[in-house]
């Protein structure tokens, strides 16, 4: 194996708890804030590639243990989403973003088409594959809920909502939750929503294969530590399971 394909190969999608058994398959796209070293940070400083616009803080913990408590399989990102935002399609102008909120991200600024090209094969077609694989094997029953975080101040104006559960077109499994969703300060499809492109992941992998699906934002500042990680999960995954549950009862009646 050539040096490259090894450096490529540290930043694969990973797959957490590969036996768990649940019909639930997470999906952390924001997991890492990673950087092959050849991209030089995209010439950022280390604030900006700790912060937010890196990755999603606290994601992958809470869905890691999401995926102990549910018994389910996760898949994660591996490589930051200044690299390529494995929750955007190839074309869209924030995959490979060249201003993330208000820091200019000067790697991505001026790609070639041959540079994007490049970054689309190597960090979202693989993506792509293995949950694509992923939900191919499990067939119809499979459900595809995915973890995100979103940072507390956005464009200098304090976000209110603590956990959004946002849907598309396919609101079943959002509407489940939202109807047994307490403790917290909880919205549909906030602080944004799909008009913001932000579910991807659902309209490319869910939807077409008529999957339940939700995707759930949790507050960054929730997710500061082990311990609210593990809260989070906590709740998180007990809402899924009371989600589910709520709507195989009322199928059955
Ligand atoms: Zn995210």
């Amino acid at each position: 194996m050539s040096a490259f394909n090894s450096i490529q190969s540290d930043f694969a999608p990973g797959v957490a708890n590969p036996g768990g058994q649940s019909p639930v398959l997470l999906v952390c796209e924001h997991a890492s804030n990673a950087m092959p070293p050849s991209f030089g940070g995209l010439g950022l400083g280390a604030e900006a590639l700790s912060s937010h616009i890196a990755w999603d803080p606290g994601a992958l913990d809470t869905s890691t243990r999401m995926a102990g408590l549910l018994k389910s399989a996760l898949i994660h990102s591996r490589v930051s989403r200044l690299i390529y935002d494995c929750n955007r399609p190839p074309g869209a102008p924030d995959a490979m973003p060249p201003k993330s909120e208000a820091t200019v991200v000067p790697g991505n600024t001026d790609l070639s088409h041959a540079e994007q090209a490049a970054r689309t094969e190597a960090y979202y077609r693989p993506f792509e594959a293995l949950l694509s694989d992923t939900l191919d094997q499990r067939g119809r029953t499979a459900v595809l809920v995915t973890i995100h975080s979103f940072t507390p101040v956005y464009h200098g104006v304090p976000r209110e909502v603590e956990i959004g559960i946002l849907h598309d077109t396919d609101t079943r499994l959002a509407d489940a939750m939202l109807d047994i969703a307490t403790g917290y300060r909880v919205e549909r499809n906030a602080p944004y929503g799909p008009e913001h492109g932000v579910t991807h992941t659902l309209r490319r992998h869910a939807l077409p294969r008529g999957l339940l699906n939700v995707m759930i934002e949790v507050r960054n500042d929730l997710l500061t530590s082990p311990q609210e990680c593990a809260g989070m999960a906590e709740t998180l995954a007990g809402w899924v399971t009371k989600g589910l549950d709520g709507l195989a009862g009322r199928e059955a009646t």
